[in-house]
């Protein structure tokens, strides 16, 4: 009988710095190969790293939004391999003490929130990149360097993960709340975050069963893919009689099977070193205060207020808590409407297409004309397919939307005939009103004339309701 499925996570995230961890050169996005180099990051003897603070400061605000203990003192370290994309024969990461220890991520779903338990995480540069096949014969490799020396972050989970899809809401929940705080642009096609998933299927005979590591799994489905192709395979060696041992692996996704790269004896020995040429990392209390005092509310928490307190259900404000101008500006519009989910659903559907990807902020139709036009709608003076008409105009230009309406005609009236009764029904259930002023107590009229103006819903015009008032109440003296 096979138990749950054991899985513990290694994500790498690259940092939104400009430039590298070590020296000075870009990290931007390029498709020249070994356009952005320097000494330092091709690694020549002699040169020394200096540290990038903006790093620094990006993995703090990670593990303060992680709730992880950052470390007072944390230290770099030398991992030893050869690769051909790696010249320096090492790469520079923090293996003794790690940046921080535990903290957790919060994932968010229909069903609540739960978090899942970290172990540490740390710095670290990445290496750089081998194109295999880059000729017309397939038989030579081309190295890239210009990802020498970008700076990482790897986040290391506990393994308490339990289920492909579970494994994978982690990582995406990770990637939602380190983007929406800015510290990764998390541009998944571009290597910017990668994970490893480790996967042991322990069962009653063999309760510590060995671990595989699946390595470099880019995007989402294919870490969910490649869990699930790993315990079928394990799942069919078991049932074969055959014994799994730990290795780590490679996911094909064409296949959609795992495929062995090295097993635990050849486990590479990387003879960690401290690294030399920097001093120990050491993080102020200074560091930390300035950098909890910047952390904005985490997605999470921004999307469960908006699911309390304005009653959303929970796909809209995931939406909202994943992109802060829409936050911004529904922030601005919400508090001023009476039918926010009329709001929200305009906003999420019919503003957000016409946007067609602008940020929130720079829409010509702020938030005070879309409560307009939303309140229109509300009260019954503009259908909803009117509103829809108006909004390309209105998106574009800052028109007030109840003068455009009107401009096009679009404005519902209320006919005599429906008036009067309205008129009549308000006269009827607001009798002592009446019966005041009849005793001659005028400002009662007032009044009177707001109870329709509601019960119209907005759509009977004032001075109409006035007049039709007037003649009801003249009639039964
Ligand atoms: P190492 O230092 O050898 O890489 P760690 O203990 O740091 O090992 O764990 C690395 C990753 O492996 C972590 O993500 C952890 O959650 C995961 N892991 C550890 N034990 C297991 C296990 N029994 N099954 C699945 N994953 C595991
Ligand atoms: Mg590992
Ligand atoms: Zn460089």
């Amino acid at each position: 009988m096979t138990a749950a499925v054991v899985i513990g996570l290694e994500i790498h995230v690259q940092l939104a710095t400009r430039s590298k961890l070590f020296c000075k050169c870009p990290t931007a996005l390029t498709t020249t190969p070994n356009s952005q180099l320097c000494p330092i990051c091709a690694g020549h003897p002699g040169t020394l790293p200096r540290l990038n603070t903006e790093a620094i400061r990006l993995g703090i605000r990670a593990a303060l939004a992680l709730e992880a203990r950052v470390a007072p003192v944390s230290s770099w370290d030398r991992k030893h391999y050869f690769y051909p994309d790696l010249p320096k024969g090492y790469q520079i990461t923090q293996h003794h003490t790690p940046l921080a220890c535990g903290g957790q991520i919060p994932v968010w779903s229909a069903h609540g929130l739960v978090h899942v338990p970290l172990t540490e995480m740390h710095l670290e540069e990445d290496a750089g990149k081998s194109a295999h096949g880059v000729d017309p014969e397939d038989r030579l490799t081309g190295i890239d360097l210009n990802r020498c020396g970008v700076p990482l972050l790897e986040i290391v989970t506990a393994p308490t993960l339990h289920s492909a899809k579970d494994a994978s809401a982690a990582a995406q929940n990770l990637h939602t709340l380190l983007c929406a705080l800015g510290i990764t642009t998390g541009h998944m096609q571009a290597g910017q975050m990668r994970m490893d998933a480790n996967v042991s299927c322990p069962t009653g005979v063999t309760p510590a069963a060995p671990r595989v590591e699946i390595k470099n799994l880019n995007s989402f489905r294919f870490l969910e893919a490649a869990i699930d192709a790993e315990c079928r395979r394990q799942a069919q060696v078991q049932q074969a009689g055959g014994a799994i041992h730990a290795e780590t692996r490679g996911y094909d996704p064409r296949q959609n099977v795992t495929f062995a790269m090295r097993d635990k004896e050849s486990l590479p020995d990387y003879r960690y070193l401290p690294e030399p040429d920097l001093p120990a990392l050491v993080v102020t209390p200074e560091m930390l205060s300035r950098a909890r005092d910047t952390l904005p509310p985490l997605p999470h928490q921004v999307g469960q207020h908006y699911q309390r307190t304005w009653n959303l259900p929970f796909a809209q404000a995931r939406s909202i808590s994943v992109a802060p101008d829409l936050e911004h500006y529904l922030a601005a519009a919400l508090p001023q409407t009476n039918a926010p989910q009329l709001l929200v659903n305009l906003a999420l559907n019919e503003v957000a297409r016409l946007a067609n990807g602008r940020p929130w902020n720079r829409l010509p139709l702020g938030p005070a004309h879309l409560v307009a036009l939303v309140e229109l709608i509300h009260v019954g003076r503009l259908s909803h397919t009117s509103a829809k008409a108006l909004l390309p105009c209105l998106i574009e230009g800052g028109e007030e939307p109840e003068l455009l309406a009107a401009e096009r005609g679009l404005l519902q009236q209320l006919d005599a005939q429906t008036l009067d009764k309205l008129v009549a029904q308000v006269l009827a259930t607001e009798a002592a009103a009446v019966a005041r002023y009849h005793l001659g107590k005028l400002e009662v009229f007032g009044f009177l004339v707001g109870q329709v103006m509601k019960l119209s819903g907005g759509r009977a015009e004032p001075r109409t309701v006035q007049a039709a008032l007037c003649q009801r109440l003249t009639r039964r003296t």
